[in-house]
């Protein structure tokens, strides 16, 4: 299949000064398109766009995606949302009000615009599953009133609302479910097991596995993943001769890992002195998790990670060394 790409187009990212948001901007702008960031900077730093403070075709908005937005784009890739357990557990009202309110008002605009717009889901909604790997014909096994269903549940909702979209007013929706996803830029206190690692490691404190450490993770390095939105995005609509598909489909890399494993990892290639300590396991964490990306080789031109965790953790932990000793770290958001 080839690869079809209109030059130069808008484009709007919500959620552009996080972690992901912030490393698909430097993709859409080194590409030549036009890129205005909205963000209310609630777990986004503005370090993670100061870079690009002067470029010709770069534009942040501090908005809220709870409320509606009023401006012209081609297109809308939609990550406004805290995304670690700690800051979407901080304010879970808040949470699920971004994730549906959100949906809502980028969908509207969308609507309105007759754009392609791209939702940032999660492998959070297929909950603690009891199908592995995980397929997107699964349909999760998620709590609906825990501590992580703010999350859940208001990715959830918005997938329904994207699918609502899509089949009610036509709206060209591309879902992808996002597995954990981890490298530079990540919060360095945002709690996230990786980047909790690497700092941990660092700074040579305890190193702390939540339970035994057998729960498994498959953790995909962020310029892998931002290949596959792009390609994911640039798939032709039906009527153009493309498959169309809305999705949803698996963004990961299966490469499955235990957090004990992990741990072990961080602690060789920094070459830390750093004891692991256990603490109690969080609610509903699930135990198992790896994307089934089947679906995703199918219809992205073969699109597969590239970058494996022992390369991908190398780069993450020089990007920490560097943070950590320029003191750019900032203090952690306790969880309510
Ligand atoms: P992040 O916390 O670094 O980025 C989220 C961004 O959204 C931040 O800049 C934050 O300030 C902004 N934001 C939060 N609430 C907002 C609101 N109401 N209005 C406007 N902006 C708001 O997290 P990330 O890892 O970059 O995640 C980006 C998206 O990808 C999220 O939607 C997340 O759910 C999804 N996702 C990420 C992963 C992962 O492993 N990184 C996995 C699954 C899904
Ligand atoms: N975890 C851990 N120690 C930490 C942070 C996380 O053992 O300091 C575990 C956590 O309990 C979970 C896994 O690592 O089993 C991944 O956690 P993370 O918050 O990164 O993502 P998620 O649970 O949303 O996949």
């Amino acid at each position: 299949m080839t690869r079809h790409y209109d030059p130069r187009k808008r484009i709007l990212v919500t959620g552009g000064a996080g972690f992901l948001g912030s490393h698909l901007i430097d993709r859409l702008l080194a590409r030549g398109d036009e890129v205005v960031c909205a963000d209310n900077l609630f777990t986004g730093a503005k370090r993670n766009i100061e870079h690009l403070h002067d470029h010709p075709r770069f534009e942040f908005i501090r908005h809220d995606v709870t409320f509606p937005l009023y401006i012209e784009v081609d297109q809308i890739y939609n990550l406004a949302c805290p995304a670690s357990p700690i800051h979407y557990q901080h304010d879970p009202v808040q949470t699920t009000k971004t994730s549906v309110h959100g949906a809502i008002n980028m969908l509207g605009l969308a609507k309105r615009l007759k754009a392609r717009i791209f939702q940032a889901s999660t492998s959070e909604v297929y909950g603690d599953p009891a199908v592995h790997p995980q397929t997107e014909s699964y349909w999760g096994n998620v709590n609906p009133i825990g501590p992580r269903s703010c999350y859940d549940e208001g990715k959830r909702c918005a997938e329904t609302l994207f699918f609502d979209y899509h089949r009610q007013h036509r709206l060209d929706i591309r879902v992808a479910r996002i597995f954990n996803t981890y490298g530079p830029r990540m919060h360095p206190n945002d709690g996230r097991v990786v980047s909790n690692f690497i700092v941990q490691a660092l700074k040579g404190e305890d190193i702390t596995i939540y339970g035994e450490g057998q729960q498994t993770r498959s953790f995909c390095f962020v310029d892998d993943l931002i290949e596959g939105f792009l390609r994911f995005m640039d798939l032709p609509k039906a009527q153009d001769g493309g498959p169309g598909f809305p999705g949803p489909i698996n963004l990961g890399n299966p490469g499955e890992f235990t957090i004990a494993q992990l741990a072990h990892k961080v602690i060789q290639q920094t070459g830390s002195r750093s004891r692991i300590v256990h603490r109690p396991l969080p609610a509903d964490d699930p135990m198992q998790r790896r994307p089934d990306i089947s679906r995703a080789g199918e219809l992205l031109d073969g699109w597969k990670p590239q970058v494996q965790l022992d390369e991908g953790l190398q780069l993450t932990i020089a990007y920490f060394d560097r943070l950590l000793s320029e003191g750019s770290a900032t203090p952690h958001i306790q969880a309510a």
